[in-house]
């Protein structure tokens, strides 16, 4: 059989520690003194909240029947915690990254999707597998998105454009209004999706509100998920904010069902206790701010970040050698840099043992 030429280049990810990141994921969060730590994948390092836990648990009697395939109250609940977004405005998925999928599966081919580099990976793939051109931006020697190198990028061939805000791997950031600004430049063809995994934990009041955006321009989506902030990455459930039209088309080719009953649940009541949820945010970024602080102590380079992990220059090994997995930069695009994933209190004081 011949397979498609442009799938070659792609390869299942294969982090080089795989043993024994999925032996500290046995042990659980904080773990006993001589197993590891896992801050490799960004995930929140508490469970699920109660309220998710319970709705759960009450959905099992049920799992004999499909889920609501429109996952209706999953929509109402986004609905509920983003002013002026209507259910008929939201994108539900199995992940987020069945949103990127779907959404980036609307656009015409062939084409190329743009996207500041380095950045999250899996834009690249996704670009490959539905055979669409992928166009890299470098990011400025500060690790930020420049918005301009990115709009003298755009072609006639250019479909859509991908910011990650804050950025994975780099936790740096755009502004609502620069966002805004880049929006109202970028011709209205072109798709612009704000991957915003990580929205929960950008401390500043400029960041936010996107979803206003959302409903101004008939081109944006913006694409978040519960895998992160909510602690349920591994329910698999993420939601998208688009115009009507856009959420309509990406439902179409949305996969029945790719949103499990249990999965809806869990969101649901997650989502309207989301005032724990902005808690669960505040201790994370206190905690960002006491390990970037222990790193310029250091003497160590980071790169100041509003995400759940910090990038900062030195081996990965470093960290390793004092039970602390992270996430090796050479696979993000940072050779010789490390991301960590904020954890808890007691993972922290681990990692920053490595320093002394
Ligand atoms: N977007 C970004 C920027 C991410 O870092 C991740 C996961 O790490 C995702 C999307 C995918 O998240 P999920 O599919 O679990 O919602």
């Amino acid at each position: 059989m011949r397979f498609r030429g442009e799938l070659d280049p792609l390869r299942p990810y294969k982090p080089p520690r795989m043993s024994l990141e999925a032996a500290a994921e046995h042990v659980g969060p904080g773990g006993s003194p001589d197993s590891y730590v896992k801050l490799t994948s960004n995930e929140l390092s508490f469970g699920p909240l109660p309220e998710a836990e319970t709705a759960m648990r009450e959905a099992l009697p049920r799992l004999n029947r499909y889920p609501d395939r429109n996952a209706y109250s999953l929509r109402e609940a986004v609905s509920e915690a983003n002013p002026g977004i209507e259910p008929q405005n939201v994108l539900v998925g199995n992940g987020s990254s069945e949103i990127l999928l779907n959404v980036l599966q609307l656009v015409e081919r062939p084409g190329e999707v743009l996207f500041p580099w380095p950045t999250f990976g899996l834009y690249a793939s996704i670009s490959a597998i539905l055979g669409l051109e992928v166009k890299k931006v470098p990011l400025t020697e500060r690790h930020e998105i420049k918005p301009e190198a990115l709009l003298s990028a755009v072609s006639k061939e250019t479909r859509a454009v991908i910011l990650c805000n804050p950025n994975n791997p780099t936790g740096t950031y755009l502004t609502l209004d620069e966002v805004r600004s880049f929006a109202e430049i970028l011709p209205e063809n072109v798709l612009l999706i704000l991957d915003e995994a990580y929205h929960e934990f950008a401390a500043d009041p400029a960041y936010g509100g996107s979803h206003a955006l959302t409903l101004e321009r008939p081109n944006v989506v913006t694409v978040r998920t519960f895998s992160k902030a909510h602690g349920l990455a591994g329910l698999r459930v993420g939601y998208g904010l688009a115009p009507e039209v856009i959420a309509d088309y990406a439902e179409r080719v949305r996969f029945p069902f790719s949103v499990n009953l249990a999965a809806q649940a869990a969101a649901v009541a997650s989502m309207r206790a989301r005032d724990k949820i902005r808690g669960r945010a505040e201790f994370i970024v206190r905690e960002r701010e006491r390990i970037q602080q222990a790193f310029a102590d250091a003497d160590l380079t980071y790169v100041p970040s509003q995400g759940n992990f910090v990038l900062v220059q030195t081996e990965p090994q470093v960290f390793e050698k004092a039970g602390v997995l992270v996430r090796e930069g050479e696979s993000l695009g940072y050779p010789g840099w490390s991301r960590v994933t904020v954890g808890n209190a007691q993972e922290n004081d681990r990692l920053l043992g490595a320093l002394s």
